[in-house]
């Protein structure tokens, strides 16, 4: 990589976001750097759904064809590897990847997605995208009307149970521990017919992430073919926070509709801001982001003309 080289707009993360961004900023004849680590967040789950055209795709498939799509515009380049620092000067932005590259740019697009906190139940991790699930919108019609499990406490359950219930009523409650409901939701939990199990569990039984059962600590098991369990996430990448980008309450970068954040010629776009993350989503929030950097810099460009 040549360190001289001062790209227009180098984008963090080459999954959905980025590479929705990417096509569009080379299309607005932009030279365009997009660098990526290779850990989308939705790399293990074998189908995408609910994303126009392309339902039933692997995550791969969807990315590989974006990225062959992007490349094909001559001003669009790629790189594997990972942004460690990010720092803005009085020219734009400077960059360094985990292979020592050091890079500059006018704007960065940071599209570097979530990362999700696993539960350390024994073969949670593993099942997940698989058999554990978080999103009925992706990956509940594949187990409609199947004995499916619910894991959550709180304030939301009885929300997502009666969510998850839409497409199976065959469901169990797990809280792993002593249940926090309130009268309210044990109320609509018992109309809904869902037992609901404390005891604490000991293991996802699967193969291959292909889960069969949720073993509890009493030694009983809950014959199940999913579970869907929201989990905890936070920023993939530190990057935001090198330079200062004002988050929400939830943990996501504060955006506008085109992606600005607070730091001038810094945006982000898709997972890391985004309170729905939906492929369709993310793709549209990194094809505004395109369309606001390029509006940025032409700008920019006409007022020294
Ligand atoms: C298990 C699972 C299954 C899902 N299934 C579906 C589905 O079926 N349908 C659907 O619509 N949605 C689905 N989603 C949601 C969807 O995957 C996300 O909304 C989408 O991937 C977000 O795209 P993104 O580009 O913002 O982030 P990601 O796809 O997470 O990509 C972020 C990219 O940035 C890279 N990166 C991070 N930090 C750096 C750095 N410092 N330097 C370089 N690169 C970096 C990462 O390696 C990664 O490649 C699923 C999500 C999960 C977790």
């Amino acid at each position: 990589m040549d360190t001289q080289t001062e790209y227009d707009v180098v984008i963090v993360g080459g999954s959905v976001a980025g590479l929705s961004a990417a096509l569009v900023l080379g299309r607005s004849l932009r030279r365009v750097l997009v660098v990526d680590s290779g850990k989308p967040c939705n790399r293990q789950t074998p189908h995408s759904h609910s994303f126009m055209t392309r339902d039933g795709e692997t995550p791969a498939q969807l990315t590989s064809l974006a990225r062959e799509q992007a490349l094909a515009y001559p001003t669009v380049q790629y790189l594997n590897g990972r942004v460690t620092t990010l720092s803005k000067n009085a020219d734009g932005f400077a960059l360094t990847t985990d292979s020592q590259t050091r890079i500059k740019a006018r704007k960065v697009l940071l599209a570097t997605g979530l990362e999700d906190i696993m539960s350390p139940i024994d073969g949670f991790a593993e099942s997940w995208g698989v058999s554990v699930l978080h999103c009925p919108y992706c990956h509940g019609y594949e187990v409609r009307n199947q004995p499916l499990g619910v894991l959550i406490t709180g304030e939301h359950t009885a929300d997502y149970v009666g969510l998850i219930h839409h497409w199976s009523q065959n469901l169990t409650l797990f809280t792993n521990g002593s249940a926090t409901l309130t009268d309210d939701q044990r109320g609509t939990i018992s109309r809904l017919n869902v037992p609901i199990i404390e005891t604490p569990i000991a293991q996802i039984k699967h193969e291959q992430g292909l889960m069969n059962a949720v073993m509890l600590q009493d030694g009983s098991q809950v014959d199940l073919t999913a579970l869907f369990a929201p989990v905890p996430f936070r920023q993939h990448s530190d990057l935001a926070q090198q330079l200062g980008c004002t988050l929400t309450s939830t943990g996501l970068i504060q955006v506008t509709i085109v992606g600005q954040t607070n730091v001038p010629g810094l945006f982000a776009a898709g997972d890391n801001s985004s309170p729905m993350r939906q492929l369709a989503v993310a793709s549209a929030n990194g094809v505004a982001a395109g369309a606001g950097i390029n509006r940025e810099l032409v700008t920019e460009e006409v007022a020294v003309y």
